[in-house]
């Protein structure tokens, strides 16, 4: 077991495992952002950019993926987790935009500024704590991080956040939020999606391979189960 590491190195571990270069797509508009958000969200970067990518090439536009079915938008989705989940996501999402403004030009929203923005965007069913995170941090500059489920799983087990909070994604958000400094938190949450993804799986983390093991409490705990062996039923005696 790794002795215990203090929370500002293991968050510049965290960082360091960032790819080199953010390959987060730039200058993306607030409803943009918020489709990326649901491709990025329990995803590793290069997973998020190639659905996004998808979407924008196999459909016409975002009012086609909005009439389509679930099973057709889950096409784009396939590298990522839960293709299917990630599709209605986008559909409701869609809907919701459309059904509002008639259009998914979302840029007087934008102008409102981010406290007020983030509130009208919290009514659609399809926008979470994850999305509104990933919306003021990327739009509007706001020193806050998006925390996704794996993120949250992985910063409890290695000891950045209590196990207690690690259950709770606003809780374990604002957390973090106390010490990642702004301009690392794109690198902050790369390195962590990129740990939890490949590695931090839910049942059976993959410690051996996992690049933070050395500075993981919990690296090694989790073992696979062990058979159990049945006993053979004893033979009958014949009756004499
Ligand atoms: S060492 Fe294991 S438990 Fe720790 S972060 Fe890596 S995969 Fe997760």
């Amino acid at each position: 077991m790794a002795a215990t590491m203090s929370r500002p190195k293991l968050v510049s571990q965290v960082v360091e495992q960032a790819p080199e270069n953010d390959l987060t797509p730039g200058q993306l508009s607030l409803f943009e952002n918020l489709v990326y958000a649901i491709c990025r969200e329990d995803a590793e970067v290069n997973q998020a950019n190639a659905a996004f990518e998808q979407l924008k090439d196999r459909f016409f536009d975002f009012n086609e993926i909005r009439v389509s079915t679930s099973r057709e938008v889950a096409t784009c989705f396939e590298g990522c987790s839960e293709p299917r989940t990630r599709a209605l996501r986008l559909i409701s999402l869609l809907q919701d935009i459309f059904e509002a403004i008639f259009g998914f030009d979302l840029e007087s929203i934008a102008k409102k500024g981010a406290k007020p923005a983030q509130k009208q965007l919290s009514r659609y069913k399809s926008v979470n704590d994850f999305t509104l995170a990933w919306i003021g941090h990327r739009v509007f500059g706001e020193q806050t991080i998006p925390v996704d489920s794996g993120m949250r799983r992985c910063a409890g087990r290695l000891g950045l956040v209590e196990a207690e909070c690690a259950k709770d994604t606003e809780e374990t958000r604002v957390a973090l939020e106390g010490m990642v400094s702004k301009t690392k938190i794109d690198s902050f949450v790369g390195g962590l999606q990129m740990v939890a993804q490949k590695y931090c799986h839910e049942i059976l983390p993959d410690c051996t391979n996992c690049t933070l093991t050395k500075a993981c409490p919990e690296s090694g705990k989790f073992l696979p189960p062990v058979p159990v062996k049945v006993a053979k039923p004893k033979a009958s005696k014949k009756p004499r």
